[in-house]
């Protein structure tokens, strides 16, 4: 679990939200399905999974996209650039879902994972080592975790 070089900043495209993320990602991922496609305006969402306390954020964030119980995408309330999203499954595991993009620095960061393949869009290539047409089954995460912890892209 070496070569993070944390802490990483991160901030939203207008600078009001700033972030701060201090624990090493669980897992990265590419999801392909039609909402992520609508959330991004683009191909698929890019995702670091990381441990809730592994974030600081400073300033307040707004709650956009379903506005349903399940899942919360917390987004900046002026440029509303998508930050991250919590949910009561994810938070029982003890984890957020990061936008990696909002990184003073991506360009290290690849999908380990790529889900909802069914729903790609023709032409879109990733570079994720695992594809699963929808998701992998809960028993797959703690091999990939274990994957990605050895062998998941690190900054430069
Ligand atoms: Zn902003
Ligand atoms: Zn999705």
């Amino acid at each position: 679990m070496s070569g993070w070089k944390l802490p990483w900043s991160a901030a939203c495209l207008c600078g009001q939200v700033k972030m701060r993320v201090t624990a090493a990602p669980v897992v990265s991922m590419a999801c392909h399905c039609t909402g992520c496609q609508k959330l991004t305006s683009g191909a698929y969402s890019l995702t670091l999974m990381l441990p809730t306390a592994g974030l600081e954020v400073e300033g307040e964030t707004q709650i956009g996209a379903l506005h349903r119980d399940e899942s919360k995408h917390h987004y900046c309330p002026r440029c509303l650039s998508w930050l991250y999203t919590t949910s009561p499954g994810l938070a029982a595991m003890g984890f957020l879902n990061f936008r990696p993009t909002m990184l003073e620095d991506a360009s290290w960061v690849v999908p380990f994972i790529e889900s909802q393949t069914a729903e790609k869009l023709p032409g879109v290539v990733t570079g994720a080592k695992h594809s699963f047409e929808r998701w992998p089954s809960p028993a797959d995460y703690g091999r990939l975790m274990q994957e990605y912890a050895q062998a998941g892209a690190r900054p430069r």
